[in-house]
């Protein structure tokens, strides 16, 4: 039989796929992040501090609200979203929304539906999830010390999130742990939790932690630049680069004694940037074009503004216009004063 191949443009046509935006420096923006929540069950110390002010409830947009933004997106060229906050899944009727994107993955109109979680409700929504079209998550987890978990998330419970991760994998969700590695905390138990995650076939990304927001500690403290990391991992692992890519920022490298991949984010010590495709939704309609600047957008105005679409959607392409080149994190013990005022729950990391 002959075979036929189809080239990238042909298929977009074959699936209905959108041309995508492109910002000025010639990025398609076709991820959207998007913040269900600012609030959450746990209370990590890099992330909040433990007596947090949250948006108040009132200015938050319905689910039926987030729910046409998305779609807005998606028929912008957006092929991949993911869910996060906050705890996602901590929204009251979460689901709803789930199940209304979800529409998306099964059309094709959109490539992926992911979020990314505490895990502390996995346990409960798993099934769902995938049944609504989410095929792979990340779930936040900094240390296997049931101990050590409590100190650093305050309010989270260890077994919770284990529940959370089996039931996600048994139905049929692949899971990738995301922790945030942290100087004279986490940053010895790393290569035991590598094994782990590898032994359970789940990839481990590493994530430096980022000056977002205050909290009730200097982050500097803590603070881990993963090239140190990687060098720490490689007496003890064989670490050879990969292409792989999620779309996501992580570079990824093999660890040839458990087969598995790390991944590595690295937003304080190298600037990923140049391949920047994402854009951040927040759970009030503003969207921040990247995480590490100030400039914003509200969408909830022209969202409001009439039943169609096409306020919202020029609002969008203008915000696009204003994507920045890339953000400029820095640590300053001296100022002491996070390099962007709001948490990293509200634009979600
Ligand atoms: N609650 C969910 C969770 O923890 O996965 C989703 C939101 S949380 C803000 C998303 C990710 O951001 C988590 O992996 C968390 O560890 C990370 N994070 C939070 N604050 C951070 C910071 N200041 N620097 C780097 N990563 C941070
Ligand atoms: Fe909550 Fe996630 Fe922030 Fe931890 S990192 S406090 S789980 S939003």
């Amino acid at each position: 039989m002959d075979t036929v191949t189809i080239d990238q443009a042909d298929a977009t046509e074959l699936i209905g796929a959108k041309t995508p935006m492109v910002d000025p420096f010639g990025r398609a923006v076709t991820y959207l992040r998007v913040s269900v929540t600012d609030r959450c069950d746990f209370r990590c110390t890099y992330c909040m501090a433990e007596n947090m002010t949250f948006l108040p409830k009132k200015d938050l947009l319905t689910l039926e609200e987030l729910n046409r933004l998305c779609s807005a997106f998606i028929a912008k060229g957006v092929r991949k979203l993911r869910l996060t906050g906050g705890e996602p899944l901590v929204r009251k009727n979460v689901m709803f929304l789930v199940r209304e994107i979800g529409k998306h993955v099964h059309s094709g109109a959109l490539d992926e539906l992911t979020l990314t979680t505490n895990g502390s409700q996995l346990s409960k929504f798993a099934a769902e999830l995938a049944d609504s079209g989410v095929r792979r998550i990340n779930v936040s987890l900094d240390t296997l010390h049931p101990d050590k978990f409590k100190q650093i998330t305050r309010w989270g419970e260890f077994s919770k999130v284990l529940e959370g991760i089996d039931a996600a994998q048994a139905a049929g969700i692949r899971v990738k742990i995301n922790a945030v590695a942290l100087k004279g905390f986490n940053d010895q138990d790393i290569p035991d939790m590598l094994r782990w995650a590898h032994g359970r076939g789940m990839d481990l990304t590493l994530i430096e932690t980022m000056p977002m927001g205050e909290i009730d500690e200097d982050r500097t403290d803590h603070y881990m630049p993963l090239s140190e990391m990687r060098d720490r991992l490689a007496d003890q692992f064989t670490l050879s680069d990969i292409t792989y890519k999620t779309g996501g920022p992580a570079r990824y490298v093999e660890v040839s004694e458990t087969g598995g991949r790390l991944g590595l984010i690295t937003p304080m010590t190298h600037n990923f940037c140049e391949s920047c495709n994402r854009v951040r939704l927040t759970c009030t309609g503003t969207l921040y074009m990247c995480l590490g600047q100030n400039d914003a957008a509200d969408l909830r105005l022209p969202l409001r503004a009439s039943h169609g679409d096409s306020l919202l959607s020029q609002a969008i392409e203008e915000a696009i216009t204003r994507k920045p080149k890339g953000h400029d994190f820095i640590l300053d013990r001296t100022r002491n004063k996070p390099a962007v005022a709001r948490h990293m729950s509200v634009t979600g990391g």
